[in-house]
């Protein structure tokens, strides 16, 4: 792939992280200009420039090369290392961002009673995040389904094609809606900044230090 000489920074294109992600970078003394709903938006003081996408894809354009760094949940981060990642190069979270807090949890409908993970032996789970649940009942020594949905993950109890589930959750409200109860934390999330955990040691590398020294300041100042 062709050396680029300006930094380039996926993020959310549209979804909950967005705003706070563009907040933050513009904390940081950064602008872009043209319009959101675009691909790319281009750095207007300094050579950095954003490529906006479905949060999934981040750790993979990163992984690629695509982009430089990314800004995203550590449950999508987390998720990736440990299945389409896998075997490819190592990313880390560089900072936490202190923005998209939600944690990971295992919720089970009301009327179960629940101890601990051995409950779920023999349960069917269904979870957008196989990879994280896998190991977590895997490191548990429980021998559980899981059922892979790409959304609505919350509704599979009470259609009956899951016994249990492993989802977002923040407030708490929508499992209410859907007579579940929050029973397990597998993972603390909320937004990092994600990148390869080798750093370049070119000019890109220069700029990522640049950019992180002022999220410092700004998370600092914040704090
Ligand atoms: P995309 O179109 O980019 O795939 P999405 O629907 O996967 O969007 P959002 O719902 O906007 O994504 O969530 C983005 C991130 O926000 C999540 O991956 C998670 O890190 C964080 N988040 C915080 N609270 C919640 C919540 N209650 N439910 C889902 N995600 C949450
Ligand atoms: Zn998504």
């Amino acid at each position: 792939m062709k050396p680029r000489d300006r930094l380039r920074i996926a993020m959310q294109k549209s979804g909950r992280l967005t705003e706070p992600a563009l907040d933050l970078l513009n904390r940081c003394g950064l602008t872009f200009r043209q319009s959101r709903d675009k691909l790319f938006c281009f750095g207007e003081g300094e050579p950095v420039d954003l490529l906006l996408v479905r949060d999934d894809d981040i750790p993979g354009l990163i992984a690629q090369g695509v982009c430089d760094l990314g800004i995203v949940g550590r449950n999508v981060l987390s998720e990736y290392s440990l299945t389409a990642g896998m075997g490819g190069p190592a990313l880390a979270e560089w900072r936490s961002l202190g923005f998209g807090r939600c944690r990971l949890s295992v919720a089970v409908p009301q009327e179960i009673d629940y101890v601990d993970a051995t409950q779920l032996q023999g349960m069917r789970i269904a979870t957008s995040y196989p990879g994280l649940l896998g190991e977590w009942l895997r490191e548990r020594g429980v021998d559980a389904g899981v059922v892979t949905l790409a959304g609505s993950v919350e509704i599979a109890p009470r259609l009956g094609t899951a016994d249990a589930i492993c989802d977002l959750v923040q407030s708490g409200g929508t499992l209410v809606a859907n007579q579940l109860r929050e029973v397990d934390v597998l993972l603390e999330s909320e937004a990092v900044l994600a990148g390869p955990a080798v750093l370049p040691t070119d000019e890109r590398g220069d700029m990522i230090d640049l950019l992180l020294k002022r999220l410092d300041g700004v998370i600092q100042v914040r704090e």
